[in-house]
């Protein structure tokens, strides 16, 4: 069944307005001419808005899209990410193409409409499409754009992360700035669902596989169910998440690969190993929590990807524990082995650069579980005053959607509004510091005692039952654990 068809057939999302319809009606059945939907010209100013209209070409690799604007003048249209224009014109004059990556504007009128021709690149396999590389952005629109995308037949079956009205895409204005993942193509089938409130689109890419969809959705379900627990007020209202059975070498986890995009809306892809069963995605599969994990945290600049990584990482285990994937014991000791191979990682530069340089020097493992050392042990303190990590960071981000972009002086300056200088002194030491924060003061009070590789819980150590508190997710240690 393909993607149209699932969409036709598919029982409504109860508490949403009839998503698959509308869905349908974007897909499919979008007329007219997108300058009629331009408001008439009022004798005040138009407020901002930008309209998209993408429409397929001659070659199947190519998009044609039309993009209008009123109420606000921009010299620049650029792409954020790719450099695939062909071409584009304004009222048939063709304008300057500056590699690919963009197009200039002669003149300040609005409102105008100009046409572009763009070759759609595959974003990690083909059926994922990254918008960067298809829509381009206006660099001058003002934060309050009112934008709406409008993607006709001929350009296919696409399932995008936005909200839908009325047969249009209407993204959140985080997409003027980032962008997100989208799925197009013949063949894949898309699956929605209410999971806590939160409406997840889940596609499956065609593609052999040995895990049934009915075992995969149980699962990434599972995930989306965990993920949110950390932050239910912060967590966005809807996520795409995007599966492609893949080939994948020997060693790999069964959901090989994961991105989580979040400009305009929350998506999330994974390369998932054809032959992976459904008894490895149980018990091995860490990739899809953590991946949805961070939207339940803020984005923050890639220099602080030690901390966004970090909650993730550690959360990653924490979470499966407290849902049974795993055992609490199993859970020590994957965090455990994660710090252990930390400890010798990395260039030895403080670990903010390290963050910034990360994907040049592959220092990953320093990156990511520095800052899991770090959630541990904020974790650890927070619970000593009748808190734990989620429940602070939902108070330092309170109000923040999850596609604000937070820097580093703002989140160290809340954590000190809100009471936890302590742990704003911390990470600043920690992202300033050369190598790895050292965890043997929390092993010991936590009784988690290193053997090489492996690990060994001693249940006479002072905080034993904070230790188990984090795995099984209870609020908070009771006031007798507090230190003497
Ligand atoms: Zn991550």
């Amino acid at each position: 069944m393909n993607l149209v068809d699932e969409l036709n057939t598919r029982t409504r999302l109860g508490r949403r307005k009839a998503p698959l319809g509308v869905i349908f009606f974007a897909l499919t059945a979008c007329g007219g001419a997108l300058e009629a939907e331009l408001p008439a010209a009022p004798s005040s100013p138009p407020p901002p808005a930008l309209r998209y209209e993408i429409r397929g070409a001659d070659d199947e690799h190519l998009r044609d899209v039309e993009v209008c604007f009123q109420g606000f003048t921009t010299r620049r249209f650029v792409l954020l990410e790719g450099d695939g224009i062909v071409s584009a014109t304004r009222e048939g004059q063709p304008l300057v193409v500056e590699k690919g990556k963009g197009f200039a504007l002669d003149a300040d009128v609005t409102p105008t409409c100009v046409r572009y021709r763009v070759r759609l690149t595959p974003s990690v396999r083909p059926g994922f499409v990254h918008d960067a590389t298809l829509l381009a952005r206006p660099l001058d629109a003002p934060a309050s754009t009112a934008v709406r995308i409008h993607v006709r037949e001929s350009a296919g079956p696409v399932v995008t992360p936005f909200e839908v009205d009325e047969g249009a895409y209407v993204p959140r204005p985080s997409f003027l700035e980032r962008s997100t993942t989208w799925v197009y193509g013949e063949g894949a089938r898309l699956l929605l669902r209410d999971v806590d409130g939160v409406e997840l689109r889940l596609v499956i890419l065609p593609g052999q596989k040995r895990i049934p969809d009915e075992v995969l959705e149980a699962h990434l379900v599972r995930s989306l169910e965990l993920a949110r627990s950390l932050a239910p007020a912060r967590y966005p209202e809807r996520v795409l998440v995007a599966v492609a059975p893949s080939p994948v070498s020997a060693g790999n986890p069964p959901i090989a690969f994961g991105l989580a995009r979040r400009g305009g809306g929350a998506s999330v892809l994974f390369v998932l190993d054809e032959d992976a069963d459904e008894e490895a995605l149980a018990r091995e599969d860490w990739v899809s929590v953590h991946e949805l994990a961070h939207f339940a945290f803020p984005a923050m600049p890639r220099s602080e990807a030690w901390l966004t990584e970090g909650w993730a990482t550690y959360f990653q285990e924490v979470l499966r524990a407290r849902g049974g994937l795993i055992s609490p014991e199993d859970a020590w000791l994957r965090l455990h082995r994660g710090f252990a191979k930390s400890q010798h990682d990395g260039t030895g530069r403080p670990l903010h650069e390290e963050a910034l340089a990360m994907y040049e020097t592959y220092a990953f493992k320093r990156v990511y579980w520095a800052g899991a050392a770090t959630a541990l042990e904020d974790d650890v303190a927070l619970r000593l005053r009748g808190s734990r990590l989620e429940e602070a960071l939902a108070r330092v981000f309170e109000g923040e959607p999850f596609d604000r972009w937070i820097e580093f002086s703002d989140y160290v300056a809340r954590l000190e509004a809100s009471g936890h200088a302590d742990l704003a002194e911390r990470a600043r030491e920690v992202r300033s510091g050369t190598g790895v924060p050292d965890l043997s003061a929390v092993y010991a009070t936590l009784g988690l005692e290193a053997r090489g590789g492996s690990l060994e819980l001693d249940d006479s150590a002072e905080l034993v039952s904070v230790r188990r508190a984090i795995v099984r997710g209870d609020a908070s240690a009771p006031s007798a654990l507090r230190p003497r």
